[in-house]
C-alpha cells in the first residue's frame, strides 16, 4: 500500500505497509521497555490478525539502543523496532517527540498510531495528532474491530461505543489494565524484530521547541510501580496527617503491595500526588484493592472500580465505597490497621 520513495531510515525494511500497520510510541527507562508500552502492543494485536506492529524509541545513547534491543526480543508480536538516537530526546519532551511521530507516519504511512494512557502518552499523542491533523480517541479499554473502541465516559459510568470515520492514522491511547500482557510473550533471541536506526539529519530545525527540560524527581522505592501492582493499599483523608498516613505504607510493606491516595489525602499533604488513583489520578486495576478511610466519591472510583476484589474499612455503613466493595468492615481503621499489622506476618 505505501512505499516511502526516500525512507529516513537506514534500513529500509518497511518498505511494503499491509492494510493494517500500527506504530506503538514506547517508553523506556534504563534500557528496558515499560511494562505499560507492551499492554499496547497487546492493544494493537487486536486491531487485527496481521497487523505489522512497529515499536518506536526515542532517546540518547546507549539506553535507548539497549532498550531497542529489548524491544526487539520482549514480545513476539513486534515486528520492527524503530529508533531515534539523538540529543533532542535525551528527555521525554512532548514537542519534539510529537513532531518525530509526524515524520515517522509521514514515511511510514500507518493506520494506526497507539501509546498507552499514561502522562507519557496523554502528553505525546493529542500533539502529534494535531500536527497531522486527526482527532485522537483516548482511554480506550476494548478493541472490538480495526476501526470500533470502547472508552468510559462520565467518570466511568457509561461505557461509550466509538467508530473512528476519520481518515489515517487511527490514533489511540490505551489503559494499560484493560490489555495485560501475557507472561509467555517474550520473543526468542533467534527470531528478535529487526531494529531500524532513524537518521538525525531528517530531524531538521523545527523539532526545536519552547519547552525546557529542567529536572526529574523521583521516590526510591522497593515498592511496586502504582500502575502495574498486584495489590494496591489506599488511604483516604480519614488518616488525618503524613505522620498517621504511614500506617498505610507499613501495611504495604508487609502484603508486597504499592501504596495509593485518595485526591482528599493528596491535597491535605499526607503523601505526594503521584499516588493519586482515579480520575485525574492512576487508573489501576490490581488483584486486590484495599481502601481505608476511602468514602468512595465517583472521580475515586472511576480509577479502581475495575479491580479484581475490592475489600473497604470505613466507619460510616452508608460510605459509597460499600457499593462497590466485595468485601466492607465497617469500623474504625485506626483499630483495624494496628490489629492487621500485628496479625500479618513479617515479610
Ligand atoms: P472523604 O470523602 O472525606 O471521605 C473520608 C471517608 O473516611 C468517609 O467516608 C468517612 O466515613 C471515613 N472515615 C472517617 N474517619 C474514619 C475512620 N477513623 N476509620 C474509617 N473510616 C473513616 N478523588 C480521588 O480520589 N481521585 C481523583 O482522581 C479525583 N479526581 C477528581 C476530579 C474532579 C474534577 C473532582 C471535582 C473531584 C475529584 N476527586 C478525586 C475528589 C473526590 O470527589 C472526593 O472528594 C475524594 O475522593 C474524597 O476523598 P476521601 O474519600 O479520602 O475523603
Amino acid at each position: 500500500l505505501f512505499a516511502p520513495s526516500s525512507s529516513p531510515f537506514s534500513k529500509s525494511s518497511f518498505s511494503v505497509q499491509r492494510l493494517i500497520s500500527t506504530l506503538v510510541l514506547g517508553e523506556h527507562e534504563g534500557g528496558s521497555i515499560k511494562a505499560q508500552s507492551l499492554s499496547a502492543v497487546v492493544a494493537a494485536k487486536l486491531l487485527g490478525e496481521d497487523n505489522s506492529i512497529s515499536m518506536l524509541l526515542a532517546g540518547s545513547g546507549p539506553s535507548v539502543q539497549e532498550a531497542a534491543t529489548h524491544a526487539a526480543s520482549c514480545h513476539s508480536s513486534i515486528s520492527q523496532v524503530i529508533v531515534a538516537d539523538s540529543d533532542k530526546f535525551t528527555y521525554p519532551v512532548a514537542e519534539p517527540w510529537a513532531k518525530l511521530v509526524q515524520l515517522i507516519q509521514q514515511k511510514g504511512g500507518y493506520s494506526h498510531i497507539m501509546a498507552t494512557s499514561g502522562s507519557f502518552g496523554k502528553n505525546i499523542l493529542p500533539r502529534a495528532a494535531a500536527l497531522l491533523d486527526v482527532s485522537p480517541i483516548t482511554d480506550v479499554i476494548e478493541i472490538s474491530g480495526p476501526q470500533l473502541f470502547v472508552r468510559p465516559i462520565y467518570a466511568g459510568n457509561a461505557l461509550c461505543t466509538v467508530r473512528y470515520t476519520g481518515s489515517a492514522p487511527c490514533m489511540l491511547t490505551v489503559r494499560s489494565t484493560s490489555f495485560p500482557v501475557p507472561l509467555t510473550s517474550a520473543n526468542s533471541k533467534s527470531d528478535a524484530a529487526p531494529i531500524s536506526q532513524v537518521d538525525p539529519s531528517t530531524f531538521g530545525e523545527d523539532m526545536v521547541c519552547k519547552s525546557k527540560y529542567l529536572n526529574h524527581t523521583s521516590q526510591d522505592s522497593e515498592r511496586p510501580d502504582l500502575g502495574n501492582a498486584r495489590i494496591v493499599v489506599t488511604g483516604g483523608r480519614a488518616l488525618k496527617s503524613a505522620e498517621n498516613f504511614k500506617m498505610i505504607e507499613k501495611l504495604a510493606e508487609k502484603l508486597g503491595a504499592a501504596v495509593g491516595a485518595t485526591r482528599a489525602a493528596v491535597d491535605a499533604g499526607f503523601v505526594p500526588n503521584e499516588l493519586q488513583v482515579g480520575q485525574t489520578g492512576k487508573i489501576v486495576a490490581p488483584e486486590l484493592y484495599m481502601a481505608f478511610g476511602v468514602s468512595g466519591a465517583i472521580q475515586h472510583l472511576a480509577g479502581m472500580r475495575d479491580s479484581k476484589v475490592i475489600v473497604a474499612v470505613n466507619k460510616d455503613a452508608d460510605a459509597p465505597i460499600f457499593q462497590v466493595a466485595d468485601y466492607g468492615l465497617v469500623g474504625d481503621l485506626f483499630e483495624v490497621i494496628p490489629e492487621l499489622l500485628e496479625k500479618l506476618p513479617e515479610k
